[in-house]
């Protein structure tokens, strides 16, 4: 048997990295990579920070490179834009600790949670991931969105993804290796990390605000994302089509049972012209709406087959920079 995770580390004897999304973070980075370093150097000399720059246009990059002379910093740039789930996911391969800390570059996640994260994972709890203890401040229409969210991905038999759990989150050696290991490249990580298992936590805590600049997920960008998730870990709206079409075809049974009936009994011809339409245009909506459920579907698979590589990487550097390949794709993939 494996030897549990608590007995394997003492406190201090272990090594943390911490990876840090950041996309055009240029007024917050700066200040938030050395408070970070200063928060995990508490609980451990042996630190590393992953932060992966996904295709940012102001200087975040710049920034970084320049801090990295201080701060134990392995840097990652993507070729472009690839959005968050794929920067943690590239910062995730590039890891080398005994246990692996995501957390986002604005302020949002506070630094004091992780040395409780670390406390439970040196208990032998494999994954520790956090809940947003105040969801009741959001909109009403985004709780909305994200109860239908979770109902269509999370009835999987065996996966579970605990509501409002966010990306915030210590994942032991064992996990970030199980992740890796997932060959999709339509990834949703909170369903990822359901999926891979392991014995997790949630610990609920209060998410800061962001001191400047706003967040880069507008609701197109949260729809498409819950688009991602519901392909990736369902197959509810497909079923859904199916139940759509029996009880259009039930309906339409009775309403050829009741014209007949009523022909035989009253000797009467239904004008119904206006009732034609309707039902001619409600049951092409109906066959649209399928067909786009179904097209989300064989869109992903179109993008599974292509065998792309998840992302690229333009420049890497610091302690454990891996040499590129040709096409820059990194030794992993
Ligand atoms: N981020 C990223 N790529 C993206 C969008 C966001 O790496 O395409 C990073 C961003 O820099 C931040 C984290 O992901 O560190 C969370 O982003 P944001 O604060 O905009 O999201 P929110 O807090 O609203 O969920
Ligand atoms: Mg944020």
């Amino acid at each position: 048997m494996n030897t549990p995770v608590s007995q394997r580390f003492a406190p201090g004897s272990f090594r943390l990295s911490c990876v840090v999304p950041a996309y055009n973070e240029a007024s917050l980075i700066g200040d938030f990579l050395p408070q970070l370093v200063a928060a995990v150097r508490d609980l451990t000399a042996d630190v590393e920070i992953v932060v992966v720059n996904d295709g940012s246009r102001d200087a975040t990059g710049d920034i970084v490179t320049q801090l990295s002379a201080q701060l134990p910093i392995h840097y990652i740039e993507l070729s472009r834009n690839f959005g968050k789930e794929v920067a943690l996911q590239a910062g995730l391969d590039a890891t080398t600790g005994d246990c692996v800390v995501l957390l986002d570059a604005d302020f949002q996640h506070p630094v004091a949670v992780i040395a409780l994260m670390v406390e439970r994972w040196q208990a032998g709890i494999e994954m520790v991931y956090t809940t947003k203890a105040d969801r009741d401040s959001e909109p009403a229409l985004r709780r909305l969105g994200s109860r239908l969210f979770y109902w269509l991905v999370g009835s999987r038999r065996g996966v579970d993804i605990p509501t409002d759990a966010g990306d915030f989150r210590l994942l032991d050696r064992c996990v970030v290796d199980a992740l890796c290991a997932l060959p999709e490249r339509n990834r949703f990580m909170k369903g990822l990390y359901g999926w891979v298992g392991f014995r997790s936590e949630g610990i609920a805590i209060t998410m800061d605000a962001r001191p400047t600049g706003e967040s880069k997920f507008n609701p197109m960008s949260l729809a498409a994302l819950a688009a991602t998730g519901i392909t990736a870990f369902s197959v509810k709206p497909l079923r859904m089509v199916t139940l759509a079409g029996l009880a259009v075809s039930v309906v339409s049974i009775l309403m050829a049972v009741w014209i007949v009936i009523e022909k035989l009994l009253f000797g009467q011809v239904i004008p119904g012209f206006a009732t034609l339409a309707a039902a001619v245009f409600f049951l092409s909506g109906v066959q649209l709406i399928s067909l786009g459920i179904v097209g989300e579907y064989v869109g992903r698979i179109f993008e599974e087959v292509k065998q792309r590589p998840r992302y690229l990487i333009s420049r890497e550097s610091g302690p454990g920079a891996r040499p590129l390949r040709p096409g820059n794709t990194p030794p992993s993939l």
